[in-house]
């Protein structure tokens, strides 16, 4: 007789002295069988291996293993897997929302971000997403009708919606800060930085969800989602010129006017990234294109010519906007933006002074714009511009604008 012998290895060994040892030959190939014999075979086994799994999950515990694999991810440099499979999957806008598109991509030590996918069109809309001792600091969180691919983002790279700690608010457009109060819902201990111009209109949206009703009309809830109140007591402030420390990151807060009254930028020293909202426009094709969106109802083309100034002083490595992701190539862009603002500013003055009628006007505006964009990029890409910021949002923003100044 022949005793079998699976623990620790597989072997067989003679029962007793009188019997010959089996040949080697007949060992390996019991090795290479033993695939075949079920692990619940080994009683040492399956008790070493249960009692593992009740080690990890009740003693390390569930959401610090989630955080491990994270750190496993960025360590054997996962992030460019992601970036492999957005790029063959994010590209292009007719395939359907899936959770392999909500994937973040990686710009920085510690910084992606996340596709929103806003009305299911890839390269709209982007979140910035910081990750840090504390948890997660989102830059924009996008408007509420995108806050299910947000967390599908998040929650793909280990992380969940109740890990984010701050939420840096360029400025409250709803494609941007929409879905503020809907975090702060759900995790009420997150702090909201905001310039303080806009920060009113986040603890009561009344005038707010107003002025974009008049606007949008029916397709508020379609394009937006709910817009729910930010409390007091999560709003931080912001003038401009700060210093934020925040998940151990530093980020200098500049001033930057021009879109919107209330727009602020955030510099981090460590990556060289600017998160510049909309200041520096939006490029969303692979085009060296940067086209203002313009909506009302503070436009300041002069304010925003020195915003850019501004950030061409930081001298930023990289520039992220929202409309939409990373961009290395700063001077060059920074020139495009504002060689695309003055082109359309002109054509929106010269729509108002060349017809009586206020259609006829943005009709002219809205012809003239779409030449020129398609002039600059393809016809897909200049749809998903519309999409950002719709031409009639912009000749609205600028005819404002040229009105104010007595045009
Ligand atoms: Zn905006």
């Amino acid at each position: 007789m022949y005793k079998f012998r699976t623990w620790p290895f597989l072997e067989c060994a003679p029962a007793s002295s009188d019997e010959k040892p089996l040949p080697d030959s007949f060992g390996k190939l019991l090795q290479a069988r033993s695939g075949q014999i079920p692990w619940w075979c080994n009683r040492h086994l399956g008790v070493t291996l249960c009692t593992s799994w009740v080690f990890l999950f009740f003693v390390v515990g569930v959401r610090a293993l989630r955080r491990q694999v994270l750190y496993c991810r960025v360590f054997f440099d996962r992030p460019r897997f992601y970036l492999r499979l957005t790029a063959a999957a994010g590209q292009d806008a007719t395939r359907p929302h899936s959770t392999i598109c909500a994937v973040m991509e990686t710009i920085g030590r510690g910084v992606q971000f996340a596709d929103l996918k806003f009305l299911g069109q890839p390269r709209v809309i982007a979140t910035a997403v910081l990750q840090g001792p504390n948890g997660l600091t989102l830059v924009d969180p996008g408007p509420a009708s995108c806050l299910d691919t947000l967390r599908e983002s998040l929650v793909n790279h280990g992380f969940d919606l109740v890990d984010v700690r701050e939420l840096l608010l360029t400025h409250i457009h709803l494609d941007h800060a929409g879905a503020t109060g809907s975090i702060v819902k759900e995790n009420p201990d997150v702090e909201v930085y905001v310039h303080e111009y806009g920060a009113p209109h986040m603890v009561d949206p009344a005038k707010l969800l107003a002025s974009a009703s008049r606007l949008y009309g029916e397709d508020m809830d379609r394009l937006w989602g709910e817009f729910l109140r930010v409390p007091e007591k999560n709003i931080r402030l912001l003038k401009g010129g700060e210093r934020l420390n925040v998940n151990d990151r530093e980020l200098d807060v500049a001033y930057l006017p021009g879109h919107a009254s209330h727009h602020v930028g955030y510099f981090d020293q460590s990556s060289g990234i600017a998160f510049v909202g909309d200041t520096a426009g939006m490029r969303i094709g692979d085009e060296l294109f940067s086209m203002p969106p313009t909506p009302p109802p503070d436009i300041d083309i002069d304010k925003w010519k020195q915003s850019i100034d501004l950030i061409r002083q930081r001298q930023p490595a990289t520039l992220f906007i929202t409309h939409f992701g990373p961009h290395d190539d700063v001077e060059s862009h920074l020139d495009a933006f504002l060689e695309h603002l003055d082109a359309m500013t002109a054509i929106a003055r010269h729509s108002l002074e060349a017809h009586e009628d206020p259609d006829a006007r943005m009709d002219a505006f809205i012809r003239k714009m779409r030449v020129y964009i398609q002039r600059h990029v393809s016809p897909t890409t200049a749809t998903l511009y519309d999409s950002a910021a719709p031409l009639s949002m912009c000749w609205l923003g600028l005819a404002r604008y040229w009105k104010k100044r007595g045009v």
